[in-house]
């Protein structure tokens, strides 16, 4: 079993260049990458995979700027390049990400392989539309929830800490995984700073609903502590950006906050508008999870671990997703989600 490194292009992960452990390797414009604009260098960057670390070598050769993750190198600079991060070969354009995969047989020629790629989660993603599966974590007792990991990957946080790879089978595609690729995904995010990044929720909840959560890898609330305070803080000041840049923000009613138990890895700051108007909301525990105590107010978050140092999960929270149906208006219990819907549409409140 080897660990075998692969630069992949971003928009069509079929075309793939093999980074041997510690070689050199130029990429530039030519059939290789099949980029022809002429501000890119035929020799615009050398790449060398330090397998062992989980990191490529990215040096600059070319004039134009290469960059990763929108931070230019620099002519005869040299950066690292992790997986999750964007690649752009030259002035902003042509993304790739790399990938370490482990490999028991030798690579079939032309890069292709007949084992599932991290990449394939877009096949996936089409399933969970089609309703043949759901990645949604308060869905899991609803037996619908398991999505195939991808043989011999490594985890996005493993990769990330630079860790040993592990030869168990690992969960890059798993979706308790979904919030690690979505948040180096460029098509999710809708912000981003040193320390944060802001994607929209892939099963929206509410007419606006997105998730902050910081760079650093913090798996959960658990992992909490008082030197996360300012973290913490500026999460909720970045959410509450979000709701001052948006159209609405002066009619719709917002709040922020955890799930006191999440099911997706990688701690994440719920900011999500009190319209509750999705078709994603579908079940008593989606509603409960935003309107019960199991939705804990980042201040109040904050104030705990300020006091007590951490987070104090009461035992038996998750019992909050089976009460029954409450209007978080006017507390009238409901039924049905359809009644609780159309109840919310009388009260006509955002
Ligand atoms: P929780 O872990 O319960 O706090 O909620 C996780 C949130 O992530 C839910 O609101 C989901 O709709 C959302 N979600 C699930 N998978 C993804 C994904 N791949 N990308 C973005 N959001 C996701
Ligand atoms: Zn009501």
């Amino acid at each position: 079993m080897t660990q075998v490194c692969w630069l992949v292009k971003q928009d069509n992960c079929h075309q793939r260049i093999r980074l041997p452990h510690l070689e050199t390797v130029v990429i530039g414009r030519g059939p290789e990458t099949k980029i022809t604009d002429k501000k890119c260098s035929r020799q615009q960057v050398h790449l060398k995979a330090e397998c062992n670390k989980g990191y490529v070598k990215v040096k600059q050769m070319g004039i134009n700027p290469t960059s990763v993750d929108s931070v230019i190198i620099g002519k005869d600079q040299e950066v690292m390049l992790k997986p999750g991060q964007i690649l752009h070969i030259v002035n902003e354009l042509y993304p790739y990400t790399v990938q370490f995969v482990e490999e028991t047989e030798k690579p079939v020629s032309g890069g292709e392989r007949k084992r599932k790629r991290p990449c394939d989660d877009n096949e996936t993603d089409e399933e969970i539309k089609s309703g043949k599966v759901e990645a949604e974590p308060l869905d899991c007792s609803e037996g619908t929830s398991a999505l195939k990991p991808p043989t011999s990957t490594r985890s996005v946080p493993d990769l990330l800490k630079g860790e040993k790879p592990s030869h168990k089978k690992a969960s890059f595609g798993h979706w308790s995984q979904g919030l690690t690729i979505s948040m180096y995904d460029r098509r999710m995010q809708v912000y981003r700073d040193d320390r944060v990044v802001v994607i929209n929720d892939k099963f929206p909840k509410a007419q606006y609903h997105w998730l902050v959560l910081p760079w650093d890898s913090i798996s959960s609330l658990k992992n909490l502590n008082q030197k996360h305070v300012k973290l913490l803080r500026h999460m909720q000041t970045v959410g509450g950006k979000m709701i001052d840049r948006c159209v609405e923000s002066k009619r719709v009613r917002f709040r922020l906050g955890y799930h006191a138990v999440p099911s997706m890895n990688h701690l994440h700051l719920h900011v999500i508008s009190q319209d509750f108007d999705s078709p994603c909301l579908r079940n008593k525990k989606h509603w409960n999870s935003f309107n019960t105590e199991y939705f804990l107010e980042s201040e109040d978050v904050i104030n705990m671990i300020k006091k007590h140092g951490k987070v104090i999960i009461p035992q038996g929270v998750s019992d909050f997703l089976n009460l029954p149906l409450c209007c978080h208006i006017c507390k009238e219990q409901q039924p049905t989600i359809p009644q609780l819907k159309d109840h919310l549409r009388k009260h006509g409140s955002k």
